[in-house]
């Protein structure tokens, strides 16, 4: 079924009886050629596996529900300001697969380019922005230095005039926006399913059959299925989920939290991140003022986090926007990020034959989704990592060929 007004009219004319699931429930087959593990970056990988690269007999193995991972949890910021070669070009694939999703998948993924800004506060952070902001033109991306009165046109309400942490000025990504993120883990469920992908829900990977070095299939809370090949995208999961396959990751799991606040009218014009602090925050079409900053300080697999993150968000927020402490908070919830030790994701083969890797997302994987996906399958179809995706290999730890596109080193709590 294709969405359109005019089928939108005809359901109204007809008392919405025509809408059917945006998916099938199908049982699991006892072998595919392809099984991906994980229904978030994974369901996109299905998605460009079988509409893009014309594989068949797909299954998308998840141990919860579509779109109950981190990419229904995120504060849905997309944006492809990244500096360093390893990683920009990839943002920027993504970034375009963004700007045709919707016309792509059929679906409203609220795909809404209202600008990603960056605050500076200090000489030096702006001289890093101009920096970056010329990496991310050369790459074909777009970026705009701002001087602080044009940003004070556009976001009166900050506190310009901190003594500790001025506003100096931004970069601004015009580009960049929001997505809706659950709209999206259903469009593409909605697209996988429609290219012949089985969808597969309530079903936990809990081993790997491996012989003789290479993989034959998963076993699982609903029995074994056989594969030929098996592509894992578990996010906070990937440690353990790994370690079923006899490997250690350089991946760690925390908590990242997210807030919002009651519906307000509009007050911010997109996005924008503190650079003096870790915060940002922007405003959901319903009102809310969706924000969120660090990590909790230990490693979880629990999807819920700790007071004294909030204290730490909320001291960001008031610091950037005073006017913050008027608004009522409704909800927070967390989610577990596979924290990488540069900060940057890995999409790779694996030495165990037929076994692939994508993980290592941090806190922003949700931008990365499109690219992800496609990169992924690119590798899963070809056995070759796509040109974008070139850099994300799972031996460059040990061959110190790290792509630390914050300049943070090995601590995964300030990437
Ligand atoms: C609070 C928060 C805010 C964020 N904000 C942003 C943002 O603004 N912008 C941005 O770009 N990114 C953001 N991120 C990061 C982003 O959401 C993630 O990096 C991205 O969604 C990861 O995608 P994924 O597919 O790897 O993970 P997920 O969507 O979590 O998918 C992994 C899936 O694997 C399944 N799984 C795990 N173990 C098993 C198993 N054994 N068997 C079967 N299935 C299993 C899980 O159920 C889950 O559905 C944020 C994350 C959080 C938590």
């Amino acid at each position: 079924m294709r969405f359109s007004g005019f089928r939108l009219v005809a359901e109204a004319l007809r008392g919405h009886s025509g809408w059917k699931p945006l998916w099938r429930d199908p049982a699991p087959q006892p072998a595919y050629d392809v099984v991906i593990v994980g229904g978030g970056h994974g369901m996109a990988t299905a998605y460009y596996l079988a509409k893009t690269f014309g594989q068949a007999r797909i299954a998308v193995l998840d141990k919860g529900w579509v779109g109950g991972g981190n990419i229904g949890r995120n504060t849905t910021i997309i944006r492809s300001n990244y500096l360093l070669p390893g990683n920009e070009p990839f943002y920027e694939l993504s970034m375009t697969l963004w700007e045709g999703l919707e016309q792509e998948l059929n679906f409203n993924a609220m795909v809404s380019q209202r600008g990603v800004l960056n605050l500076c506060h200090t000489d030096g952070q702006r001289d890093s922005f101009r920096r970056r902001g010329n990496a991310m033109r050369l790459a074909g991306a777009d970026a705009k230095l701002l001087e602080a009165d044009e940003v004070r046109a556009m976001a009166p309400f900050l506190n310009f005039d901190n003594a500790r942490f001025p506003i100096k000025g931004g970069l601004l990504q015009g580009r960049g926006g929001t997505a809706r993120h659950d709209a999206v883990a259903w469009g593409y469920a909605r697209g996988a399913d429609v290219a012949g992908v089985d969808i597969i829900q309530n079903c936990e990977v809990t081993g790997f059959d491996i012989d003789n070095g290479r993989v034959t299939g998963v076993q699982t809370t609903r029995g074994p299925i056989r594969a030929n090949t098996v592509g894992v995208a578990v996010a906070g999961n990937s440690g353990r989920v790994m370690g079923l396959a006899g490997m250690r990751l350089p991946i760690e799991s925390h908590v990242l939290q997210a807030f919002v606040t009651e519906g307000l009218k509009p007050a911010i014009p997109g996005v924008i991140t503190y650079g003096a602090g870790h915060f940002y925050i922007s405003q959901s079409d319903k009102g809310g003022l969706v924000f969120g900053g660090d990590i909790d300080g230990y490693n979880s697999y629990a999807q819920r986090g700790n007071l004294p993150t909030v204290e730490d968000v909320v001291e960001g927020g008031m610091a950037l926007m005073p006017m913050i402490g008027r608004a009522r908070l409704l909800r927070s919830w967390g989610g577990v990020m596979d924290m990488s030790m540069d900060g940057s994701p890995i999409i790779d083969a694996t030495p165990v034959e037929g076994l692939y890797l994508n993980a290592g997302w941090c806190y922003g994987g949700f931008k990365a989704t499109p690219a992800s996906g496609y990169c992924f399958a690119h590798l899963l179809a070809t056995g070759r990592p796509h040109e974008v995706a070139a850099a994300y290999r799972l031996d460059r730890f040990a061959r110190g060929h790290v792509i630390d596109e914050r300049g943070a080193g090995a601590q995964p709590n300030l990437h």
